[in-house]
């Protein structure tokens, strides 16, 4: 399983940035996991965005969802010259009603609604999900294939559930766009890389991707922070992959 770090800022990318997108792919089979601002454009630098088998959203806020909105139109040109037999599968969480039901467009998407408690199959990956605590329901994802476990915080706050979902993973892809300063202000929403590194730690996790940087935080700082608690934890970066394996 290899996961490609297309976009890892949020709630805004820097200068050259994207928001969050993470292409997961293995034996052919290629996932979109959120689909940010500028992540259509980097996708193409590594796969024709035709060959995805799905897309998955872990929440509607924009800096997830916003490249659907431009996709829909190559996907929908492509189905109309007969290069495309069928829309692409979008799934997402389906709240707020009101930006679930912006993203069918034309012949573009067939989108349905993550469900927390049902597995979903893509290929050789088994999915499942559960809600975090952000401002609006976002999904945590638990991935496995025959190769490796990843699981994926989406944005979340802390919530003690957390440690058990992402027990035993091999890959934790952890949101981590505040410092502890923000936390003691009481900033809500997301986690510190401290926290993100004291779930990692107590989940038993291999491997700890902290992701979602904040354009205004010093991340080599925020680094700092969470390597008290996992040593070895790691700021994602865009373009680099990563080997998702037991
Ligand atoms: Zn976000
Ligand atoms: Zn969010």
């Amino acid at each position: 399983m290899k996961l490609t770090v297309l976009g890892c800022y949020g709630p805004y990318p820097p200068g050259g940035g994207c928001c969050s997108g993470y292409l997961l792919q293995e034996n052919n089979c290629n996932i979109l996991i959120d689909c940010g601002n500028g992540v259509l454009s980097r996708l193409q630098e590594h796969l024709d965005y035709q060959d995805l088998d799905a897309v998955i959203l872990s929440h509607l806020h924009a800096d997830h969802v916003s490249d659907i909105m431009i996709m829909r139109y190559g996907l929908e040109i492509a189905y109309n010259r007969g290069e495309r037999s069928e829309p692409l599968h979008l799934y997402a969480p389906d709240t707020p009603g009101e930006e679930f039901d912006r993203l069918p467009y034309k012949n573009a998407y067939t989108v349905k609604a993550l469900q927390p408690g049902k597995e979903l199959q893509v290929g050789p990956f088994a999915i499942r999900v559960r809600t975090g605590v952000h401002a609006v329901p976002s999904m945590a994802m638990h991935i496995t294939s025959a190769s490796g476990t990843l699981v994926y915080s989406g944005d979340t706050e802390y919530y003690p559930e957390l440690e058990q979902f992402a027990s035993g993973a091999d890959l934790f892809l952890c949101e981590a766009n505040f410092t502890e300063a923000d936390i003691e202000n009481g900033l809500p929403n997301h986690l510190s890389t401290a926290q993100a590194a004291r779930l990692a730690a107590a989940a038993g996790v291999k491997k700890l991707l902290l992701t979602h940087h904040h354009p205004e935080r010093d991340l080599t700082k925020s680094l700092k922070e969470a390597e008290k608690y996992f040593p070895a934890a790691e700021q994602a970066r865009e373009g680099l992959s990563y080997d998702v394996a037991t």
